[in-house]
């Protein structure tokens, strides 16, 4: 460690009990967004703190029923470097506590046990949201002052799908400009390595309904009746084969191939199969024993087509025989850059009229885009290397989440790399009772924050 890190490392030892009593303070506001819950009170106390620490704010609120995205500003100090911009987005809502019950404390009012501290929403993301305001405050009082402009996007929508934040992204995406952006948050495994992410898969969700009569009919009609579950099924096991692959032709169009260093990253992530295995009781092999391709590669890079429910006729207890009118099922396809999911909805409708399953009509519910930052770019480096400076362990950097989030709305309306970090853990119950960050990572994280912003400024 450098000696201006162990000064700055010293001043974040120094702060720390402040930093977590204001940590507190957030925590304490129950500010649920599915429940319209103390919004007005979160974004007064972010307007308190950030205004006091030197930041300026600006409150978007211009959808009506929506709940306001904040704009937050600091300027460079005397010494600091006004030709960057460092983008932080995190979000200032948080889940229902419910079930209250599995709770061993007040999800409002935090508890300290162990190391940790528990409360609903300190991992996700209001610990990581104070440990950058306190990173930014110490360096404010550093000499030459902040070493960049530093902006946030703060919202109040994250925890009910940011319904809104495409709107504001487009519309404010001169103010939001910068040159790089971290995530809200990210938690270490249980291995205790850091992870960071540097982009998302995308999504299309789908909805599949096929209907045969007017009615459910006797099953002795089954010689002469088209069953609606038999063309449903039939429909689906068209589009996949038992080793997996898709046939849906078009599917795997436009998929931009990894570059050598994404391979590189992903070829570097830790996998244990059996763990993994064990974690969910798989009853089978993994899937890629057909293909024989890496697994970290197939989760990291390859798209998917997931049935998620079925849904047709009779299930309920002992025997009803009935030929079912209808059935639908929901699927979700996974998509990785390139592929667009209109597209997706286009290819399956084409192939279902191609084997014909006209009748078999496919609606597509939801749909976005994949997001993965340029790994070339120096700010993906240098959020690795300051990682591996600060937590003394070793750092994961994977191109994309094998998940999808609102990663895209900000990719693709800001054209800037993101990657995240954060101060969660392997136990963190993101979303679930007895939420919590211990007291180490929050030091830590405030400290890699700091060193980030200082090493971004050269
Ligand atoms: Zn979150």
């Amino acid at each position: 460690m450098s000696k201006n890190l162990s000064i700055l490392s010293a001043k974040v030892k120094e702060s720390l009990s402040q930093s977590i009593e204001e940590l507190k303070q957030f925590c304490r506001i129950p500010s649920i967004s599915a429940q319209n819950n103390s919004i007005g009170e979160a974004v007064q106390f972010l307007q308190e703190k950030i205004t006091s620490i030197g930041g300026s704010v600006r409150v978007l609120d211009e959808v009506t029923g929506g709940f306001p995205v904040l704009y937050v500003h600091f300027e460079p100090g005397e010494k600091g470097n006004s030709n960057k911009t460092l983008l932080f987005y995190n979000h200032y809502d948080v889940q229902p506590p419910e079930p209250l019950h599995e709770w061993e404390s007040d999800p409002f009012d935090v508890t300290e046990r162990d190391g940790k501290l528990f409360a609903r929403g300190i991992a996700d993301n209001k610990g990581d949201l104070m440990a950058r305001l306190t990173a930014i405050e110490l360096l404010q009082k550093q000499d030459g002052g902040l070493p960049c402009h530093i902006k946030f996007l703060l919202e109040g929508e994250e925890e009910i799908g940011s319904p809104n934040l495409p709107y504001y992204l487009e519309k404010y995406s001169d103010l939001f400009k910068a040159d790089a952006c971290i995530w809200e948050h990210a938690d270490r495994d249980e291995k205790n390595r850091v992870n960071l992410m540097a982009g998302v898969k995308g999504m299309a969700y789908f909805e599949l309904t096929v209907e045969t009569a007017d009615m459910d009919l006797h099953s002795k009609t089954g010689p002469l009746a088209e069953n609606a579950a038999w063309r449903l099924t039939h429909a689906l096991a068209s589009m996949k084969n038992s080793k997996h692959e898709i046939l849906v032709k078009g599917f795997y169009d436009h998929i931009l191939p990894p570059t050598e260093i994404e391979l590189n990253y992903v070829k570097k992530m830790p996998f244990d199969e059996e763990s993994f295995r064990e974690n969910y009781g798989l009853k089978h092999p993994l899937i890629t024993n057909y293909s024989g391709q890496d697994p970290r590669e197939a989760y990291i890079l390859n798209p998917t087509m997931t049935i998620c429910g079925i849904q047709s006729g009779y299930y309920g207890d002992g025997s009803k025989t009935v030929l079912p009118k209808k059935a639908l099922a929901k699927l979700d396809c996974r998509l990785v850059p390139g592929q667009d999911p209109e597209h997706i909805h286009q290819v399956i409708s084409d192939h279902l009229h191609k084997h014909g399953f006209s009748d078999v009509s496919v609606k597509l519910l939801s749909g976005v885009k994949a997001y993965r930052s340029d790994l070339s770019d120096p700010f993906v480096s240098l959020m690795v290397r300051t990682a591996e400076v600060v937590y003394k362990c070793d750092v994961v950097l994977s191109p994309n989440n094998a998940g999808t989030g609102p990663m895209t709305d900000f990719g693709h309306n800001l054209k800037l790399p993101i990657v995240s970090t954060g101060v969660g853990w392997a136990q963190s119950k993101l979303h679930a009772p007895n939420e919590s960050i211990r007291i180490t990572d929050y030091e830590e994280g405030i400290l890699h924050i700091a060193h980030v912003l200082n090493e971004f400024g050269k």
